[in-house]
């Protein structure tokens, strides 16, 4: 039976035995010296393989680097080391195993008297049952001057399976350990600073993406704290934080945070609004994974791992195409993201045996992940730059849109005045012109009746208050109804033109006014002239309407003449303006029945 459980093992190749004696301060790796045994339905106990026939079963794995890399594997491993003190003292030696993620590490070291003090730890029990208070499992071995002795550990895991085994002389990994320990510290100062400083700026700012930050790098720093093997033993939800659950869970959460962190900051929403949908789908699975790996961490841990592995490069993805699209806060992303892949990337190559080891190898993740949050806190100081810059342009746009607003105003406000200034003269013009329009007979541009009759009442107020005498005379075409029968009334209208302007052109003072006072009578109004006066104007017109010399057929005279009324007035208050005229219409019809062609005075006979 145990045969049938064997049969992948090569049976038969002996433990090279180690001489504890022989080493001085660097460690020694054991892999080389350690025979290994495979247990696929971890059922074997020690007594049994402990047993003198059972030595043969162990054999010897070509191993080249520092490390047993078992990947993912449900099975039991069983570590057999031969190791002796070829001196005369006796030696304490330390056994490392140098990976806190091992679920279970047994170990089974001799007592001194014959038996076996067994140590059952590993990073899924309580960190209380170490032999050896320290972040990876130790296990001091005691050896007397000149002996041999069989050590045997036992190591399960539900995630992969990496296991580097160590000799160590105390001295030297006490000194090891500080540096350790000193590193470990200062990534947390780090971490620690930042989480603080970015909280701070929250609480200041109330920008989400301060929180998100918060939370990514508490996630990232606990998940990182547990993987070193550092966390208390304490639980959350019954869980407890050293396991490898809490790890996986942690590692989750800090991914989840980072994608958060990644959208916000990469404004992922409004770049890439497809994608996003695709991030907050992934984020959400990384929310209820904790549940899974609660349930069942060993069947899915290979797959979280290959899905983490995708996530980082979705993140790169999405980092380059926003840097693409201009996005200034993709480039510290990517910086960032960048120094935490070559981080990681170191430690796992050291791990391979393809990078040396050095301080910058062996932390390379940690030095990779304190980069990128320091990288991260920049960029996000960064931001504050950029929102005062574009507050600054904002208010200077705004300032250059109110200045132009002002000039714009301004300038209107000018043209309007000009425009109004513009029509108030149109106006003054247009009603100048009116004013002139009304005042004037349309068809013969002498005064109208209107403008007369405005003037006449003005001449006799004024005649009368003082004292001065004032002559008025209407003047009537001749047979004028006949002239226009005979030759048409355009032509009657053209003859009436003419007559106008003769009338016009002969009145020789400024203060005299002729007016057409409708249909074919004009009037003349004498200022300041008395019936005399005006008698030998009005004879002169006559004569000048005369030298006209229009033909009229119908006229017994053979040209077209006038006949002219008089009436004049000497201060004296009674006689109005209306008499004034009634006298010289009396006299204008004596001057048609005398014969026409003619002026007849007010009171001659
Ligand atoms: P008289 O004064 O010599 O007694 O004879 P008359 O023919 O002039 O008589 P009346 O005063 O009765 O005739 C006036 C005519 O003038 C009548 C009308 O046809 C004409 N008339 C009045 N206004 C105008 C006008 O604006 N244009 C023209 N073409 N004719 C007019
Ligand atoms: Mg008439
Ligand atoms: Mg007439």
């Amino acid at each position: 039976m145990l045969g049938l459980l064997l049969l992948p093992l090569q049976a038969g190749a002996a433990a090279g035995s180690i001489d504890a004696a022989q080493l001085e301060q660097d460690p020694v790796s054991l892999t080389a010296h350690v025979a290994m045994l495979e247990d696929s339905t971890r059922t074997l106990t020690f007594d049994v393989i402990s047993s003198v026939d059972m030595a043969e079963h162990f054999h010897h794995q070509p191993v080249d680097s520092a490390s047993f890399a078992l990947g993912f594997t449900r099975s039991a491993y069983w570590f057999r080391l031969e190791v002796g003190n070829s001196s005369d003292q006796s030696l304490t030696r330390l056994l490392v195993v140098d990976n806190p993620r091992i679920s279970l590490v047994d170990a089974y070291v001799p007592d001194g008297q014959g038996g076996y003090r067994a140590w059952f730890t590993g990073a899924d029990r309580p960190q209380s049952g170490k032999a050896y208070d320290n972040r990876n499992f130790v296990f001091p071995l005691h050896l007397s001057a000149h002996s041999q002795q069989v050590v045997y550990l036992r190591v399960v895991s539900s995630i992969g399976l990496l296991v580097p085994l160590q000799l160590w002389s105390a001295q030297a990994f006490h000194a090891y350990e500080r540096e350790d320990y000193m590193a470990r510290a200062g990534y947390m100062g780090i971490a620690v600073a930042m989480i603080l400083f970015n909280l701070m700026l929250f609480i200041a700012l109330r920008e989400r993406i301060y929180l998100l930050y918060v939370t990514f790098v508490l996630c990232a720093v606990c998940a990182l704290t547990i993987k070193n093997g550092m966390a208390p033993d304490w639980t959350l939800f019954g869980l407890p934080l050293n396991s490898n659950v809490a790890y996986y869970s942690g590692a989750s959460l800090a991914l989840s945070g980072m994608l958060l962190f990644m959208r916000s900051m990469l404004q992922t929403a409004r770049l890439l609004p497809r994608m996003d949908r695709w991030l907050l789908a992934l984020v959400a699975l990384y929310l209820v994974s904790p549940l899974i790996y609660a349930i069942a961490l060993a069947q899915v841990s290979r797959v979280a791992i290959v899905v983490n592995l995708l996530t980082a490069f979705v993140m790169l993805g999405v980092g380059v195409a926003c840097a693409l699209k201009r996005q200034r806060s993709a480039y510290f992303f990517l910086a960032a993201f960048g120094l935490l892949i070559f981080g990681g990337a170191t430690t796992s190559l050291r791990a391979m045996g393809l990078l040396p080891t050095n301080a910058f190898t062996v932390d390379g993740l940690q030095l990779g992940s304190s980069l990128e949050m320091l990288l991260l806190a920049f960029a996000l100081a960064d931001r504050i730059n950029v929102m005062r810059q574009e507050k600054l342009q904002a208010q200077a746009a705004l300032l250059q849109a109110q200045e132009h607003l002002v000039e714009t105003l301004q300038r209107s406000e000018r043209e309007l005045e000009h425009r109004v200034a513009e029509r108030t003269e149109a106006l003054q013009v247009l009603n100048s012109r009116l004013e002139t329009l009304s005042l004037t007979d349309a068809l013969t541009g002498i005064a109208n009746r209107r403008h007369f009759d405005e003037v006449l009442a003005r001449e006799c107020k004024r005649a009368q208050r003082v004292g001065e005498p004032l002559a008025l005379a209407v003047l009537d075409v001749d047979w004028f109804k006949a002239y226009n029968d005979h030759y048409g009334h355009p032509a009657g209208d053209s003859c009436l033109q003419y007559v106008a302007q003769t009338l016009a052109a002969t009145i020789s003072r400024s203060t005299d006014l002729v007016a057409r006072y409708g249909g074919e009578e004009f009037v003349f109004l004498a200022p300041s002239t008395g019936l005399a006066g005006a008698q030998s104007m009005a004879e002169k017109l006559v004569r000048a309407v005369e030298a006209l010399a229009l033909p009229h057929e119908r006229s017994p005279l053979g040209h077209v003449s006038i006949s002219v009324g008089i009436a004049s007035m000497q201060g004296d208050a009674g006689s109005a303006a209306q008499t004034l005229l009634q006298r010289a219409d009396a006299a204008l019809y004596r001057a048609k029945s005398q014969g026409r062609n003619r002026v007849v005075c007010d009171g001659q006979a």
